[in-house]
């Protein structure tokens, strides 16, 4: 009888008393060993032929994806590895981790960096999109790399971390621009670096007076979470405050050794905020979502943001529509706790940055009464008060008021914003000039 490697792995199982689920490579691993982030790095499964050995592929299949990983790398660690149920061949840890043909294969839809970060990198790896706030990309590798990436373009770049002499090129940056108060610290997975590294980043940026907080990005606890160790939590305590957010997808990944890595932040004092992806065939369901929110805030994680899946090249297979999202939002709102429910937003192509998107719960606003609806359907009528000519509160120095022409367009200050090169227009122009009278 032909046998194919890997037949004999599925499905996988969790026995009692072993760490690592049957059909895993490596059997006689000890829970001392499997419980090592180091030990979960150097066992990572890196190529389609390791994958071969795990589960059943045909050799066409492995050649397809072979093109695949030429060009955006496969790294998963034997601890994500075993969150896959094998039998199941729309495994939503599975969809986020192990390569698929439509990666590459008919994926001339996107661009490699549709949010323009690179155009928005005043120094490279430092970009400066929003007033008060910067995001640092500190290194490219990660452990676990996720199908659905934003960053995917930065992958070609090779496994590296940004030299010390580039950092200090960003913490420069940061220093002369006081107005930055919110340094994001990401990758790249900046918590793969060694801790003595990532005592250096924050060391750097603590000396800096004007930054207020510093914030990871990192999805170690759900792909590493044995990289939450007491020598990382020690140095993110010395140099609070600090918030993490990291990136739970699925219910499933919630799991007790993820659970432990955020109590062992909260215990550092690192709040853990929560940036799920809308990933297609992954979590694209109203209860996926309420389920995993709600698994969250028992772990202590807080819920922040549902992003929609960025234009990117090789990631078509993953978008949902807009309304899908919205759909979600209807769904929670009212129905569970508001601590659950995140802002769901699109970051757009062309460097627009994060825009949330809600249902309408306003349906008309009068001057006496706004009409509004709840949750369940029902429209209230909502009396506004009245202006009694009482002043507002008063401030000793408040940011400026937005520039943009919207805000003028409530202010009173422009009746209509009219798009450049309106035809209408420049033929009342033309008229206006040529002094003929209107007709
Ligand atoms: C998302 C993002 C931030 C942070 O945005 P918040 O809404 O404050 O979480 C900052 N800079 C860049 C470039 C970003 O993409
Ligand atoms: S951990 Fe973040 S940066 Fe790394 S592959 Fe996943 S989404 Fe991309």
């Amino acid at each position: 009888m032909e046998t194919h490697p890997g037949d004999d792995a599925v499905p996988l199982r969790r026995p009692k008393g072993r760490t690592a689920p049957v059909g895993l490579p490596w059997p006689q691993v000890s829970r001392e060993q499997w419980n090592d982030y180091r030990w979960q790095l150097s066992h990572r499964i890196t190529s389609v032929d390791d994958l071969a050995g795990l589960c059943r592929i045909p050799a066409e299949e492995a050649q397809r994806l072979s093109r695949v990983t030429d060009i955006y790398r496969l790294g998963v660690t034997p601890y994500f590895l075993s969150l896959i149920r094998f039998d199941d061949p729309d495994d939503p840890i599975a969809r986020q981790s192990i390569p698929s043909a439509e990666e590459y294969f008919g994926a001339e839809d996107g661009e490699d960096d549709p949010l323009e970060e690179e155009k928005d990198m005043p120094v490279p790896g430092l970009t400066h999109r929003y007033p008060d706030r910067c995001l640092m990309v500190v290194t490219n590798f990660c452990s676990m790399y996720c199908r659905h990436c934003t960053r995917k373009r930065i992958w070609a770049l090779g496994e590296a971390a940004k030299t010390e002499f580039e950092l200090s090129k960003m913490f420069a940056y940061i220093r002369r621009h006081e107005e930055i108060r919110d340094v994001i610290v990401s990758g790249g997975d900046p918590l793969t670096l060694p801790t003595d590294r990532v005592e250096y980043i924050l060391k750097s940026l603590r000396k800096i007076p004007h930054v207020e907080i510093i914030r990871i990005g990192t999805r170690v606890p759900v792909v590493l979470p044995m990289r939450i160790d007491d020598e990382l939590c020690a140095v993110l305590e010395k140099y609070g405050p600090i918030w993490l957010n990291t990136q739970f997808n699925h219910p499933r990944e919630v799991t007790a050794e993820a659970r432990q890595a955020c109590e062992r932040l909260l215990r550092a004092g690192v709040p853990v905020n929560n940036q799920t992806v809308l990933l297609k065939g992954v979590n694209d369901h109203a209860e996926i979502i309420r389920k995993l929110n709600t698994e969250l805030l028992r772990a202590k994680v807080r819920p922040y943001y549902l992003f929609q899946c960025d234009m990117v090249r090789g990631l078509n297979h993953f978008r949902t529509r807009l309304s899908k999202g919205i759909q979600i939002m209807e769904a929670l709102r009212g129905l569970t706790s508001g601590l659950a429910i995140p802002s769901y937003v699109v970051d757009v192509p062309g460097g627009g940055g994060k825009i949330p998107l809600m249902p309408n719960y306003i349906l008309s606003m009068g001057e006496d009464r706004t009409v509004l609806r709840n949750y369940e359907g029902i429209i209230v009528s909502y009396e506004e008060a009245r202006d009694d000519g009482r002043p507002s509160a008063r401030v000793d120095s408040a940011l400026p008021p937005p520039r943009n022409d919207v805000y003028r367009l409530l202010t009173g200050e422009v009746r209509a914003l009219i798009p450049a090169g309106n035809e209408r227009m420049a033929r009342r122009k033309r008229r206006c000039e040529s002094g003929s009278p209107s007709t």
